[in-house]
């Protein structure tokens, strides 16, 4: 397990759920990751505990994502910690995974202008911009990955404006893939179905009925895991996925096939 050996990845939202799975898979791929979060400083700190006593190297920064300056802090952060880990006079990036995203739910008829302003800038301003600023970061031969989610094909009425935030993600990731190949940046989009993680805790973890209901549309018949995710980002991140550019991958396990 060493084929990102050298290598050096940002994992947007990985102190918890996906983000985290994540992390821990690519550090166990030989990356040195930065672990990012906004509000849980002591869950970050404990995925880069997990991550020195498997044998990897992380470190945790905060900066929180949707606000004013959030980018520039995000980098500002970024470069301070990563700084500690210096290899000579290498302080690049090799692998940038925007995971973060707020989901609030909004039938069409009751969505309110705050909610999707919200949504679109973390699910979508700050992950643009975030490239935009770390492009002088990002070495050539790099790896852009943004997390989208299975819900673009699925027309869910009730996350209609969540939803429109991840088709705007696939489309940064289609352009910015021809912007990017020149210096042979891959930028690919995974799109997960549905996960057991803390964001959907609520409906899904402590309901039995809708753990039983959300697992049937899946061909597989089960609810995915954060592994199932953190496997196909561990691909797309390695060598193996040079040929693979502005795609969307839909990692949902045959969701609603
Ligand atoms: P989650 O459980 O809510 O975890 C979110 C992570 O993002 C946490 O580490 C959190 O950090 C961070 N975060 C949230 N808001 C932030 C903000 N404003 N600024 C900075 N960091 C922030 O999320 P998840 O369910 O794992 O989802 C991860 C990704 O997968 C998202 O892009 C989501 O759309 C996508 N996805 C998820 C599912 C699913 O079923 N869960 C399905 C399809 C797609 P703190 O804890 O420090 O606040």
């Amino acid at each position: 397990m060493d084929r990102l050996t050298g290598k050096t990845a940002v994992v947007t939202g990985s102190s918890r759920s996906i983000g985290r799975g994540i992390a821990e898979r690519l550090a166990a791929d030989g990356a040195l990751v930065g672990v990012h979060y906004s509000n849980s400083p002591r869950e970050a700190a404990e995925v880069v505990d997990t991550i020195v006593a498997a044998g990897g190297r992380a470190f945790a920064f905060g900066a929180e994502l949707g606000t004013d300056g959030d980018t520039d802090r995000f980098w500002t952060e970024f470069d301070g910690h990563r700084a500690k880990f210096d290899d000579g006079d290498d302080t690049g990036l090799d692998i940038i995974v925007n995971n973060v995203a707020v989901a609030l739910r909004d039938e069409f008829e009751v969505a309110t202008r705050s909610d999707f302003d919200r949504m679109f800038a973390v699910n979508v301003r700050a992950p643009f911009f975030i490239i935009q600023q770390g492009l002088d970061r990002i070495r050539d031969g790099g790896r852009v990955i943004n997390i989208s989610s299975v819900v673009t094909r699925l027309a869910l009425t009730e996350v209609i404006a969540y939803g429109t935030t991840k088709g705007a993600v696939d489309t940064f990731t289609l352009i910015l893939a021809k912007v990017l190949a020149a210096r042979n940046i891959t930028v690919n989009s995974v799109a997960p179905g549905y996960i057991d993680t803390d964001s959907n805790a609520d409906w899904l973890r402590f309901d039995a009925e809708a753990w039983r209901e959300t697992a049937a549309k899946s061909a597989f018949g089960r609810v995915g895991t954060a592994r199932d995710i953190a496997d196909v980002v561990s691909f797309l991140a390695s060598d193996d996925s040079r040929w693979v550019t502005g795609q969307v991958i839909d990692a949902s396990g045959g969701t609603r096939l």
